[in-house]
């Protein structure tokens, strides 16, 4: 609609297409009101297309039918020991005692539909109120092909995260395609994938049996699709438009030049945090300024940049968290260009592998969560040089295991010592001298590591002492699942930084995602959810999902209360 020079007008506009923005956008649709998400770019689903998919959702529906006890006291209990210094959020109490209902009420309308993960344990489960398992939820797989020529628009995962070249494993096809020789069961389900992935490819550019975050944006396009709500591809938030103090539309940047939206109940931002924005990094990041991030390339800033235009509070945290962190390698491609492989599971726990500084000693538990792990590198960096950082282990550990983007299995390392992706020596002395170390001192670390793997316990960092490192070490390694020796040549190392899964500053909300400006007064008509929004958990990282949780349940609060103005 044209009218009093806008393009445009709808009840609300939400601007990014990730999970964040698609379920704002549908819950606002599904209450009776007319939206228009913009995008940024030509598909949807952003970082959290390329994600797990795990949402941190205490007391959740879907553990409690599967058996698992779970109360949202012991999950604030948990929050309370964990966030010593990041004040009360009544935000958090929001999220605990609403997040089940959310998600039970996105079930019932739309077609998202969640499994329970069973165990796995809260990132600090050692803490009180801890979780071992129930927390977490993940999407049910999703057919792409009901999407049809629609599909395309779906944001494919990261290249390091498909087999065959574009087929998708979720963490439980891993350890049956793993185990395909081991029974008939194991056998069938990887006949399955890979014949399905064949006959896809015919069709389609990659696989569409979709997983992990390709599943929850799968399933929300398709809703989104169901409910006919529009989404304006290649359209980017470029500014927020007031009048008379509150939030009266916003500019798009499209191809075809500026589109004037006027909203009668708001727009939501859920432009993904400012990841590519380096002033931003440079100040909401600790230094040395991670020069990795594992976002979108889309993800600029723009929301948090249009919203402090209009007055919101954005205010650096003294200590600077900023981001929620994973330990990546820097993996060359076959067409030159350079992947990151996030260092989330699979390696870093398992026996038989540490990690070292640049002095050749190790400085971290190397079985803590992925977020942890990384503040551990911020912090012995303050001493000693550790960033980065490299994970040593032998090629015995990884043709068990695997190493980063290197599958289990693999028997022959040339390839990735060619590429340079990893360093392999017949000796420690020959590998210290090619990660430019000290051959002393890290012969000294191996060794008393190499006992430690055979006493079974870590007196110097603890590995395998906690509930969440053993869930991810080797249940077969005894005595300790975390520690084994690192003995058979050749030895390999493999070099590690700093990067971001997601943002964790972002704009000030109250507990229905209303952005705040500076003397904490909701600015009428602009909301805030995803990684736009301040983190609720003060630069912490509680358990799997402490992002994609938040940001459907706040996605949802805001969409109701843009609902009822
Ligand atoms: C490998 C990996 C694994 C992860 N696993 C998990 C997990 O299991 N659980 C979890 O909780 N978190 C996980 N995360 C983090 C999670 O993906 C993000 O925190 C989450 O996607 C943030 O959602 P969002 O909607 O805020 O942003 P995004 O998902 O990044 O979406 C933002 C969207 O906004 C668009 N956009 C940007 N600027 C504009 C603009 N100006 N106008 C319009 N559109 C714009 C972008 O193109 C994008 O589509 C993972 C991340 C990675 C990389």
């Amino acid at each position: 609609m044209a009218k009093d020079g806008w393009d445009r007008e709808v009840d609300l506009l939400v601007a990014g297409a990730g999970p964040g923005g698609m379920t704002a956008g549908l819950v606002a649709a599904l209450e009776g009101l007319d939206v228009l998400i913009c995008e940024k770019s030509e598909q949807v689903g952003g970082t959290g297309a390329t994600s797990a998919g795990t949402l941190w959702i205490p007391n959740n529906t879907q553990s409690r039918d599967a058996g698992y006890s779970d109360n949202a006291d012991d999950a604030a209990a948990y929050l309370d020991a964990l966030i010593v210094d990041g004040g009360a959020d009544a935000r958090r109490t929001t999220f605990l005692a609403d997040g089940p209902r959310v998600i039970d009420d996105l079930v019932a309308r739309t077609e998202l539909s969640f499994l329970a993960c069973g165990p796995h344990p809260d990132y600090r489960s050692n803490l009180p109120g801890a979780a071992i398992a129930g927390r977490a939820i993940i999407p049910e797989v999703f057919d792409g092909r009901l999407l049809d020529r629609d599909f395309v628009r779906i944001r494919p995962p990261i290249n390091e995260f498909m087999l065959l070249g574009g087929m998708m494993v979720a963490k439980n096809d891993v350890v049956r395609l793993l185990g395909r020789w081991q029974n008939v069961g194991n056998f069938t389900h990887t006949v399955r994938l890979v014949l399905r992935y064949f006959i896809d490819r015919l069709k389609y550019a990659r696989g569409t049996r979709l997983v992990m975050g390709n599943a929850l944006i799968g399933r929300l396009f398709y809703s989104l699709k169901q409910n006919s709500v529009p989404i304006h591809f290649g359209a980017a938030l470029d500014d927020l438009l007031m009048s008379e103090g509150r939030i009266a539309g916003a500019m798009l940047k499209t191809k075809d030049g500026i589109l004037r939206v006027r909203t009668r109940r708001g727009v939501v931002l859920a432009t993904g945090g400012f990841a590519h924005n380096q002033a931003m990094r440079e100040t909401y990041m600790p230094v040395p300024v991670p020069l990795h991030s594992m976002a979108v390339a889309e993800n600029t800033g723009d929301g948090l940049a249009a919203g402090k235009r209009v007055g919101a509070a954005l205010d650096p945290p003294t200590d600077r968290h900023g981001g929620l962190w994973t330990p990546v390698s820097r993996v060359p491609r076959n067409d030159g260009t350079q992947g990151l492989y996030p260092h989330i599971i699979l390696d870093r726990a398992k026996p038989g592998l540490i990690a070292v500084n640049a002095e050749g000693r190790r400085f971290v538990n190397e079985a803590v969560s992925y977020h942890d792990f990384v503040e551990g590198m911020f912090l012995a960096h303050k001493s000693s040089p550790s960033i980065p950082c490299q994970l040593i282990c032998d090629a015995q550990f990884i043709r068990k295991y695997g190493l980063g983007s290197i599958h289990p299995g693999t028997t022959d390392l040339t390839k990735f010592v060619r590429n340079g992706y990893i360093r392999t020596a017949p000796t420690l002395q020959a590998l210290a001298s090619a990660i430019n170390t000290d051959a002393q001192v890290l012969t000294e670390t191996i060794v008393r590591h190499n006992n430690f793997a055979v006493e079974g316990s870590d007196p110097d960092f603890g590995k395998g002492d906690t509930d969440l490192n053993r869930f991810n070490g080797d249940p077969d390694c005894r005595p300790n699942p975390c520690l084994g020796p690192i003995e058979t040549q050749p030895f390999v190392a493999l070099e590690i930084w700093p990067a971001e899964l997601a943002c964790s500053t972002g704009l000030a909300t109250d507990a229905d995602a209303r952005v705040l400006d500076k003397e904490s007064t909701p600015i009428p008509g602009l909301y805030a959810c995803g990684n736009d929004m301040d983190s609720i958990m003060a630069g912490t990282y509680p358990g799997p999902g402490t992002t994609l949780g938040p940001a459907l349940v706040f996605a949802h609060r805001a969409a109701m209360h843009a609902a009822k103005q």
